[in-house]
């Protein structure tokens, strides 16, 4: 299949996209690394009026720290963060849930600004940023904004972004002393997207756990956190007991709506307490890493 016709632009500043954007509003598709939205097309399930391409804004592309933070351009690859030594030291959770995103050929084009704003429920780097509290830097002509992760995913493909705004960067806390993180997965082949996935992070000092984040992927219509699992391993020491609760917390705290052939409600939750039991005992090994 072919995708209906459609008017291009190659804006060659963010002046001119966000130009673009106020001109075109909900007739306009952003075309990023165009893995997720050129198979759309083709399937006919959007059909943009007009597509504006950013892949000549250079400006958008790139990893770097600012302080305590790790920013990232929107238009940055998938294949540059999986790749980068920056991400690995400063965001293992990051680098680890990238070793499950699509096949190398998607990953040469495919953008952390296309994933995030597609809003797959399936995608593991929106668990990854809900965990992690990131933030979204959404930029429009008239102001830009900070939305906390939590607030951007407002359902399945459906973000905090209004048609004349656009997603510029994503903010995440780097990694503390202390903090230990895991990303557990089961997908039907390796680089797919998830049946069901788990991120986790783990805060542990004196040999307490002083906070803690779990975040689930491909169970619901976007991800979330699971506070009474949480909630269950804050101020304890912990132990394969306490992991084992926090794990059967989860699995009941969960109401699977992403249910397909690939999993059905009862199999999502039994994979969130094996996936979360699994994250947290690896959580806290790599506290004292
Ligand atoms: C076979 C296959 C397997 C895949 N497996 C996985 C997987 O395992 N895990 C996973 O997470 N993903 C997977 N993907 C999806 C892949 O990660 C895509 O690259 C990603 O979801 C979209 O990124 P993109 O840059 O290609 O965005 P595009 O396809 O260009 O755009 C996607 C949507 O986001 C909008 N958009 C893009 N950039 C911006 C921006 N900066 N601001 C506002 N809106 C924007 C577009 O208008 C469009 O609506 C897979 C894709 C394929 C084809």
């Amino acid at each position: 299949m072919k995708p209906p016709a459609f008017h291009y632009e190659k804006p060659s500043s963010v002046d001119e996209l966000l130009d673009a954007l106020t001109q075109h509003g909900d007739d306009a598709r952003i075309l990023a690394g165009g893995q997720s939205l050129v198979p759309m097309m083709n399937f006919r399930l959007v059909s943009p009026e007009v597509l504006i391409d950013i892949n000549g804004l250079s400006e958008l592309d790139y990893i770097r720290r600012d302080g305590d933070t790790l920013s990232i351009g929107a238009l940055t690859r998938h294949f540059a963060l999986n790749e980068s030594p920056l991400v690995a030291e400063l965001c293992p959770l990051l680098a680890e849930a990238y070793k499950h995103v699509a096949h190398v050929t998607i990953r040469n084009r495919g953008t952390i600004g296309g994933n995030l704003s597609h809003a797959d429920p399936n995608s593991e780097i929106p668990a990854v940023c809900i965990c992690l509290e990131s933030t979204m830097i959404v930029r429009g002509k008239k102001e830009t904004r900070e939305v906390s992760a939590g607030e951007f995913f407002l359902g399945a493909l459906e973000t905090a972004i209004q048609p004349d705004e656009f997603l510029a960067e994503i903010r995440i806390p780097v990694r503390k002393p202390g903090v230990g993180s895991a990303f557990e997965e089961v997908s039907p082949r390796q680089g797919d997207f998830a049946t069901t996935a788990i991120a986790a992070s783990l805060h542990v000092d004196g040999g307490v756990c002083r906070s803690a984040a779990i975040a689930h992927a491909a169970v619901a219509d976007r991800p979330a956190r699971i506070e009474t699992a949480e909630a269950a391993l804050v101020g304890s020491r912990l132990d394969d007991t306490q992991i084992t609760e926090a794990a059967e917390l989860a699995s009941a705290a969960v109401e699977p709506t992403v249910v397909n052939y690939h999993g059905d409600a009862e199999y999502k939750r039994d994979l969130v307490r094996t996936l979360t039991k699994r994250a947290l005992h690896r959580a806290l090994e790599n506290c004292a890493a």
